[in-house]
């Protein structure tokens, strides 16, 4: 079988770094109003520090407020029929070393809750996913989709959308707007089974 990588945020789940941020500033903002791949850019001046503690206290968990983006889970499951499924995510913030261990222990938690056909050997948490290689990489985040994989997606994103298509076209990445279109240019049978 050939083996897929699969981010999680914002690939197969998403929400809740944002209703986190407004819940704790007290604020409404949207992700039409982000342009940055974070969020915490819209963290008022003088004040990430404490917010960063706040968010890697362990007193909250970001996966409490995320769902599922639309047919992923269903289309993943049809996938672990015919692929090798790996869960890929990074999990280290630079910025809170410590801290951003709790963060393993909740995608962890979401994965196994969420994807329970996935076997739990196969979910990697990393800082280095360029290491991972297999045929299929789909990912939300471009650099994420490095390496030498035959197959290479980009889920649209707000923050992936300033990679023009002769951009994506010389790095062998295609990008797709939704799971039914990974659905229906994975489960060709000429992609399976070579
Ligand atoms: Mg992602």
């Amino acid at each position: 079988m050939k083996k897929i990588m699969i981010d999680l945020d914002d690939t197969i789940c998403q929400g809740g770094y944002l209703e986190i941020l407004n819940d704790y500033f007290n604020t409404n903002y949207t992700y039409d109003d982000l342009d940055d791949y974070y969020v915490e850019s819209l963290v008022p001046d003088g004040k990430l520090d404490e917010y960063l503690d706040y968010f890697y206290s362990g007193k909250v968990n970001v996966y409490d407020y995320s769902k599922p983006l639309p047919d992923a889970i269903e289309v993943i499951e049809k996938l672990s029929k015919v692929y090798d499924i790996y869960i890929c995510s990074a999990y280290v913030d630079r910025r809170r070393v410590r801290g951003s261990g709790v963060m393993a222990l909740f995608k962890h938690d979401w994965i196994i809750r969420n994807l329970p056909f996935i076997d739990p050997k196969k979910i990697i948490l990393t800082g280095s996913k360029e290491l991972v290689s297999c045929d299929i990489k789909i990912d939300d985040k471009f650099s994420n989709l490095k390496g030498c994989s035959d197959i290479k997606l980009l889920l649209d994103a707000y923050h992936n959308r300033d990679y023009d298509d002769d951009k994506l076209k010389s790095r062998n990445v295609r990008r797709v707007k939704s799971w039914r279109e990974i659905e229906d240019i994975l489960l060709d049978e000429n992609v399976i089974g070579e």
